[in-house]
């Protein structure tokens, strides 16, 4: 497996993408989360129109979401064909119809090709073209999945936004990678997750590597040194850059 990350920033960071990562198992391609400036750093990497199989929307933030018709459209414009599979919690499939009315009027009836909705249940894992999913509630302002996906060699766990809960716990457990939000070097904000959290998480539910994502804008450039020094002491703990890739061995 494995995970270009190409954004690791929060919403209003000019200088990183929003989070999103796209993960290359064995059969299938899959991006997490498609905010507002996902689309342009996707297309970066992607040159031929099927080159996507799945799109995994943690919740409906626009730093998580509103890239989507973008996405929809320039696949469009590449002559894609194959279905496009979106992923995530009930209400995907009327949202992201509204999403793509409201940036583009009209064009949801000129696509050329399906797009395919699977919801997700917390409890119920989803088993698709060889990958198998499951999802929990994080505690966040709005009810967002954390995703595991289990290719039947790896673990990777992604939260989308928010703390974990005692159930995300269970899906993080023992994974072989955790793309984990860290808006803060400490629990400062509720319904975010912090590095110092993360480190706590990566100790109790034996995580074997954790890159830190959407790190609070001021909090990356001033609490630097104190990101590095323990960044240094816990060697699995990664901090990538746009654009990094992380393979899965
Ligand atoms: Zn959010
Ligand atoms: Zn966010």
């Amino acid at each position: 497996m494995q995970v270009l990350c190409l954004g690791v920033g929060e919403a209003c960071d000019s200088r990183h993408g929003n989070t999103s990562a796209l993960i290359t198992t064995k059969n299938s391609t899959i991006l997490l989360d498609c905010g507002f400036s996902v689309p342009h750093r996707f297309f970066g990497y992607c040159d031929e129109p099927d080159c996507l199989d799945f799109v995994w929307v943690s919740h409906f933030h626009g730093d998580h979401f509103f890239g989507l018709p973008l996405l929809l459209l320039r696949f469009w414009e590449m002559g894609r064909h194959k279905p496009l599979q979106l992923i995530g919690q009930q209400e995907l499939e009327e949202k992201s119809i509204t999403a793509l009315e409201l940036a583009y009027p009209g064009f949801a009836e000129k696509l050329s090709f399906p797009l395919q909705f699977h919801t997700i249940t917390p409890g119920s894992p989803l088993l698709i073209e060889g990958l198998q999913l499951q999802a929990e509630q994080s505690a966040h302002s709005q009810r967002n999945y954390g995703l595991l996906i289990d290719d039947g060699i790896h673990r990777l766990y992604y939260s989308g936004d928010g703390r974990p809960t005692a159930k995300s716990r269970r899906l993080i457990h023992g994974c072989d990678l955790a793309l984990h939000e860290a808006f803060t070097l400490h629990n400062s904000v509720p319904g975010h997750g912090s590095i110092n959290g993360c480190l706590q998480l990566m100790e109790d539910e034996n995580i074997k590597q954790l890159a830190l994502l959407h790190i609070e804008r001021t909090t990356r450039q001033v609490q630097k040194t104190a990101i590095e020094e323990l960044l240094k002491q816990h060697p699995g703990l990664l901090l990538p850059k746009d654009g990094e890739l992380i393979i899965l061995n």
